[in-house]
């Protein structure tokens, strides 16, 4: 991958994203990599030395980087930082490295650090749920602990405290501890056999100059077509609803002084077009996507 640094900030940060801080050492594939579509997998490792990215738009990358150097300065008994496991699964190796296990006495509570918004918060997080059961699967089966529980430890990096007093779906505090539920171990093997075999599939195809599978609507992170009901010279919509039918029955109801209009917010594939997954350039499937909405 090649940083640039466009913005010309301090050389120090470059080395900091250029250093490869989570090496998955000598596995075949990593945790986050198998829980990821393998279209983007294949992609990211197919283009790896071409993908392009800019220092300043690492920042999150960067201040995660940052995070778990400083938690690993922390030592506190019975707390573990930032450990990397590794097991062999089907002939390939696995790996993941873990921030945090404390072992209560009673087993160990598995906890993960992630920055992200508060919006993204309120929405459900497979990918959050998915990794954590992993990582307790590997403790269970790696050092033949008892796993208690897995939870997140979120940052939430937009955190504004006037939306917190004036809202109570709002997190009332930027650092949220949040829950999540821990898996039986057999439908996590069978989860991780399952992803695994996904990710080999993808590969074979590649090699045999197949088509790739298909990245799915949720690996695409698709935003449905909205329909805003604005008034005239408003910023905010009064109300934003799914079909335009239900946004043309609440704009008649507007009060007669209220003259309005109907916004349609026009749905997309998120990661696609904001190119959240680096590889929208190489990908057919996208590329695709957009000759179809020129024609
Ligand atoms: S551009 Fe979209 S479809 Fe293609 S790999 Fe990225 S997320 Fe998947």
């Amino acid at each position: 991958m090649k940083i640039t640094n466009k913005h010309n900030v301090p050389e120090t940060l470059v080395a900091l994203a250029t250093r490869d801080y989570y090496s998955k050492g000598k596995s075949d594939y990593s945790v986050t990599e198998i829980i990821s579509p393998p279209r983007i997998q294949r992609l990211r490792r197919e283009h790896y030395n071409e993908i392009e990215q800019d220092v300043a738009d690492m920042l999150w990358m960067l201040l995660g980087t940052a995070l778990h150097v400083v938690a690993e300065r922390s030592e506190v008994a019975d707390h573990t930082n930032e450990e990397r496991l590794s097991i062999e699964v089907g002939g390939i190796i696995l790996s993941g490295a873990i921030d945090l296990q404390h072992d209560t006495g009673d087993g160990v509570n598995i906890t993960d650090y992630k920055f992200t918004s508060a919006w993204a918060l309120r929405n459900d997080k497979p990918d959050w749920e998915q990794q954590q059961n992993i990582y307790a699967w590997l403790v269970h089966k790696v050092k033949k602990e008892k796993v208690k529980g897995v939870r997140i430890c979120a940052f939430i990096r937009d955190w504004n405290r006037r939306e917190s007093m004036v809202r109570a779906d709002y997190p009332q505090a930027p650092i949220q501890v949040i829950q999540i539920p821990l898996w039986d171990f057999d439908k996590t093997e069978s989860f991780i056999k399952e992803r695994i075999a996904m990710h080999n599939n993808a590969k074979f195809e590649m090699d045999m100059g197949e088509e790739l599978p298909l990245c799915t609507e949720e690996d695409r992170w698709i935003r449905e077509t909205k329909f805003a009901v604005m008034k005239t010279g408003g910023k905010r919509a009064v109300r934003v609803l799914d079909t335009e039918e239900e946004a043309e029955a609440v704009l008649k109801e507007l009060p007669a002084k209220d003259k309005g209009f109907v916004e349609i917010r026009k749905g997309e594939a998120v990661r696609c077009t904001g190119n959240f997954c680096g590889v929208s350039q190489w990908c057919s499937q996208y590329q695709a996507t957009l000759i179809e909405e020129q024609a």
